[in-house]
C-alpha cells in the first residue's frame, strides 16, 4: 500500500516532534529509529524534502542548527516554521503594510529583514502572533484597534499548548490571540500547520505542486490536515501524539492515506 502511494511522489515534507524525533526533558531531539536514514535516502534519490515544525520561538536557521547538533541532518533551507509561511503570506497579501508582531526579538528582526515593516504607533496593517513569553496589554489594545480598522489577525499556531516534559505547556501565543479575537470578534487566521498559507509555503520551498508531495507526521489534526488541504499523499506515523487514535473517529479531512508505526517503515519503499 505504502509502495503504491509513494511511487510517484516527487518531494517530501516531514513533521519533527513525534515523527523524526522525540524531545527529551532537556529539550534535545532524539532521532527516531530510521529517521536519519530516511532523510539521507530521499536526498540520495535527488528529491527535495522539507521539515515543518510549528515552533516560532527561534529562527528556522537556529532550529535547523539545533536539529543537526542533535544528529538529525536538516539543512537551513529545508526548515520551515510558521514564521516562514507568515513572511510569504504577508508579503504576498499585504505588501508594505506595517505589522504589529507579538514575537521574540529575533523573530521580529527576521521579519523586518524579510521586508515586513514593523508598526511603531497606531498604524499597524497586520497583526501577527508568534511564540511569546510576555505580552503588554497596551500592545494588545493597539492590535485590537488595528484589527477593528481592517488589519488581519494572523497567528503561527492556535493550539492550546504543546507537550512538555511534565504535561501540557499552555501556549501564551494562543492566550494573546484569543484575547484579541475576543474583544474584536475577529477569527484568527492560522499561518502554520494546518493552513493554506502553510500549504503554499511547502509547495514554494519544494518547488513542486503539493499534489506531488508526501506529508509525513504524527498529528492527524495538524500534519495530515495540512497534507489533505494541499492534495498531498499523507502518511500518519504512530510514534507520536496520534499513537492510539481511532482512525474511524477522525473527521474525513484528518484521515491519512496510510498509517505506519514509525518512519523506519519508509525505508522499504523509498
Ligand atoms: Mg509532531
Amino acid at each position: 500500500m505504502l509502495d503504491g502511494l509513494l511511487r510517484d511522489v516527487r518531494g517530501f515534507m516531514f513533521d519533527v516532534d513525534g515523527t523524526l524525533a522525540h524531545r527529551g526533558p532537556d529539550g534535545r531531539a532524539h532521532p527516531q529509529p530510521g529517521a536519519v536514514d530516511v532523510l539521507e535516502k530521499i536526498r540520495a534519490s535527488g528529491r527535495p524534502l522539507a521539515v515543518f515544525t510549528n515552533g516560532s520561538h527561534v529562527t528556522s536557521e537556529a532550529m535547523a542548527k539545533a536539529l543537526r547538533e542533535d544528529g538529525i541532518p536538516v539543512q537551513d533551507e529545508e526548515m520551515l516554521t510558521p514564521v516562514e509561511s507568515a513572511i510569504t503570506y504577508i508579503r504576498r497579501r499585504y505588501p508594505d503594510r506595517p505589522a504589529l508582531m507579538f514575537a521574540h526579538d529575533v523573530i521580529r528582526a527576521r521579519m523586518v529583514a524579510a521586508g515586513i515593516p514593523q508598526a511603531e504607533g497606531e498604524e499597524a496593517g497586520v497583526v501577527f502572533v508568534a511564540h511569546i513569553d510576555e505580552a503588554d496589554l497596551k500592545d494588545m489594545e493597539r492590535a485590537a484597534r488595528a484589527i477593528t480598522r481592517g488589519a488581519p489577525l494572523l497567528t503561527g499556531s492556535y493550539a492550546r499548548g504543546y507537550a512538555g516534559a511534565n504535561g501540557i505547556i499552555f501556549s501564551r501565543g494562543a492566550m494573546v490571540t484569543a484575547g484579541i479575537a475576543k474583544v474584536t470578534g475577529v477569527r484568527p487566521r492560522i499561518v502554520g500547520k494546518p493552513s493554506r498559507a502553510a500549504v503554499e509555503e511547502v509547495g514554494k520551498r519544494l518547488g513542486l505542486p503539493t499534489e506531488h508531495i508526501a506529508v509525513i507526521g504524527d498529528d492527524a489534526g495538524m500534519d495530515i490536515a495540512l497534507g489533505r488541504m494541499g492534495g498531498s499523499k499523507t502518511v500518519l506515523v504512530r510514534s507520536g501524539i496520534s499513537g492510539t487514535i481511532d482512525l474511524d473517529k477522525l473527521p474525513e479531512r484528518h484521515r491519512p492515506d496510510a498509517v505506519i508505526d514509525g518512519v523506519a517503515e519508509l525505508l522499504e519503499v523509498l
